[in-house]
Order: C-alpha cells, then structure tokens, then sequence
C-alpha cells in the first residue's frame, strides 16, 4: 500500500509543473500527501499495534500521529487535521482487514460501504462490467476506498432521469469532467481513465480545480470538499 501512496506523489508532482490555475494546490497536495503516507508508515510500523477499526481505542496512536502531521507544520484548521489524519488510519484498518467501529453505516449505495463516507470523486474504467454496474466507481473521501457505482446516476440524491443530470468539460482537461444533477444541486468530478490510464483520480480533481469554479457559478454545491478546500 505504501505503493499507493507513491502512486499519488507522484502524479502530482508530474501534473503541477505543467497545472493550468491550480499549480500552488497540487504542490501543496503533494506536500500533504507525503506527511499522509508518513501517518501511515508510522501507523504500520508500529511493533505489536493493530488497528482495532474502534476510533476511541485506537486515539492514542492517533494522537502521535496526529503530532506528526502538526511537525510537518500547516495551520489549517482542525477539520482539516482529523480528514487528514484518519484517511491514511482507515486505509490501515482497510488493509489490516479490520472494520471501523460506531460508523455510522448507510444502505444506500451512495455512501461508502467500508466507513460510511460521502463520495469524493467518480471515475470509469474498463473493467468486466454488468448492466447494474456499469464500469464508474466512486472514491470514498473519508478512507479513500472505492466502490462500484451506476453510471448514470446523481451520486448525491439518487436521480436517475437522464434529462436532469449533466456533465460539463472542458478541452483543457479531456479526462476529467463536471457530473451535475438538477435536481439537488449538487456535483462531483468525474475522472475518465479509459482516456488516460495513468491518471490518478484524486490527484487529477485536483489538477481541474478551474472545473470547480464553473460548478460553483453556475449554482451546484460539491457534495464534498477535498484535502485542499475544492
Ligand atoms: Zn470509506
Ligand atoms: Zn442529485
């Protein structure tokens, strides 16, 4: 998994060199990448210590953790450390086969079937698909874990009427674009890997920060904000 980390590390640092408008914020990403995949280095390294999933068990080492993030010295406010913080904890607990504990789990296939979480970003990919699926996954921004998602579905309310869900982009960004619903407002990008396979789909939302604009003037609400307030 420290693959994954690295994997993310550097897309951004390939991306941000070459960023149209959102240079600063991927630099800053990869910034806070790095001190993640330190969170998790130190969490998996920890001699006899396996994540119990139990957030109010597990705190302690959190806390150390936590140090380390305010080490690596960002004064964000504090929100910004506990997303920060329990991304890479719950990847832990993912990896560690264990489950979260007191999350508040959903049915509903818009939340996240490990830890509950909201989506962050959609995105395709050629896989063995089913009429039920489609090939669009959705990544959870809480433990980063992706799950199978329809694909013409609002991943926020649900709505499923064509006409009332819509998709903007921008020749800037060819393998990224806006999905939009009416309905309630509300949006998530959409990263496209069958047309760039090598794209990173957390990264690259980042790199089309100026789609997020346009979503904004035009009246849709992100369903959620990233690591980097877009
Ligand atoms: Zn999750
Ligand atoms: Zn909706």
């Amino acid at each position: 998994m420290t693959d994954w980390w690295d994997k993310q590390i550097h897309r951004a640092n390939h991306l941000a060199p070459q960023a149209n408008g959102s240079k600063e914020l991927l630099k800053f990403y990869a910034q806070l990448l790095r001190a993640q995949k330190d969170v998790y280095e130190f969490l998996r390294g920890c001699q006899s210590w396996l994540p119990s999933g139990d957030l109010e068990c597990d705190l302690p080492m959190l806390l150390h953790a936590e140090r380390l993030m305010m080490y690596w010295g960002n004064s964000s406010d504090i929100q910004f450390f506990e997303k920060a913080v329990l991304q890479p904890y719950l990847r832990w607990v993912a990896d560690t086969g264990a489950r979260p504990v007191g999350r508040a789990a959903s049915a509903s296939e818009r939340f996240c079937p490990f830890c509950g979480g909201s989506p962050q970003v959609s995105f395709l990919q050629n896989k063995e698909t089913t009429a039920e699926s489609g090939n669009r996954d959705l990544i959870c921004a809480t433990c980063l874990s992706s799950w199978g998602f329809r694909r013409v579905v609002c991943a926020n309310c649900g709505e499923e009427r064509p006409a009332k869900l819509g998709y903007f982009h921008s020749p800037e960004f060819d393998h990224v674009r806006i999905e939009a619903c009416d309905t309630c407002k509300h949006y998530i990008k959409g990263v496209d890997l069958t047309r760039a396979g090598f794209a990173a789909p957390i990264v690259d939302e980042i790199d089309a920060a100026p789609l997020d604009l346009w979503a904004r003037e035009h009246g849709f609400t992100k369903i959620e904000l990233n690591l980097v307030g877009v």
